[in-house]
């Protein structure tokens, strides 16, 4: 499978509009964008595609990078920077089968599939999926699995995609923080790449207004607030489920721009193969640094 991030961003992404930090304005100069999250999941022998979240930067991303328009999505949480991009199926699509968890989600009273339905109900084109979480789907030939992760107040999953025929295999960690359910670590266990949400560096902790959670032995915050990992915990998290490879996605411009650009964090283009033989970056010359 070929993997595209199309956003690795937060909410407000980077640059973000009418910001003039040094971290945007670095990101400005050098032509970097990391737009709202999203990924691109082509199966190399059919030629169909699954688009992990619909970010509200969906028209740039497909015009800004060479990958067809999906067959299918799979959407993990229903934030606006996850789900809003469903709004450009209308007149792009013939059908898109769009699959989400079918678990009620306490806060909203009905799933994240139930909310996408009534949401976005005027798009005859758009069906929606329930999926059972730990339960794998076979989408465009490929098999996802959801697992539920920590991202409060709302419900949100982790996802698994599996090539039956390589055995290769994608984790992405989803909004969460660290405190991600032992059941949904061990099926994220071993990915050939793990996408991991580390929104800013556990330093930065002190200017939340709840400071840091899930601290580490020595202290480390692995969780920012409540709702997503630190860089810190991120790579925790990689270390935990044993990745060959690590993106950390997801990331804020908050990150001094000194470490912005650093490994592992991940800019929008980037582009890997899983087969066989594991991941390989495949967009630049170089591979990536793991
Ligand atoms: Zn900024
Ligand atoms: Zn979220
Ligand atoms: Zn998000």
């Amino acid at each position: 499978m070929l993997v595209t991030l199309l956003g690795t961003g937060d909410t407000t992404g980077t640059p973000t509009v009418g910001c003039g930090c040094e971290t945007c304005q670095a990101a400005i100069d050098r032509g970097i964008e990391r737009s709202r999250f999203s990924v691109h999941i082509e199966n190399e022998r059919t030629g169909e595609s699954i688009l992990i979240d619909l970010s509200p930067d969906f028209r740039q991303q497909f015009l800004s990078h060479e990958v067809d328009l999906p067959d299918a999505a799979i959407v993990s949480h229903i934030h606006f920077d996850h789900i809003d991009g469903l709004g450009n199926a209308y007149r792009l699509f013939d059908s898109l089968p769009v699959y989400a968890a079918d678990e009620i989600d306490p806060q909203t009273g009905e799933s994240i599939a139930d909310t996408i339905r009534e949401k976005y109900h005027y798009l005859d084109t758009v069906t929606v999926h329930d999926v059972t979480p730990f339960e794998p789907q076979e989408i465009c030939g490929l098999e996802a699995t959801l697992v539920p992760v920590d991202h409060p107040p709302l419900i949100c999953f982790g996802l698994v995609i599996e090539d039956p025929q390589t055995g290769s295999r994608l984790s992405l960690s989803g909004d969460t923080s660290y405190e991600i359910p032992k059941q949904s670590r061990k099926r994220l266990q071993e990915p050939d790449l793990l996408l991991a949400d580390g929104i800013v560096p556990a330093s930065l902790c002190e200017y939340h207004p709840i400071g840091g959670t899930h601290t580490d032995d020595s202290g480390v915050a692995r969780t920012f607030g409540t709702k997503h990992m630190t860089r810190e915990g991120a790579l925790a998290l990689a270390a935990d489920l044993d990745a060959a490879q690590t993106r950390i996605v997801h990331t804020a411009h908050y990150y001094p721009v000194e470490e912005a650009f650093e490994e592992p964090l991940a800019i929008d283009g980037e582009q890997y193969r899983l087969d066989e033989n594991g991941a390989r970056r495949v967009d630049a010359d170089t591979p990536a640094r793991q």
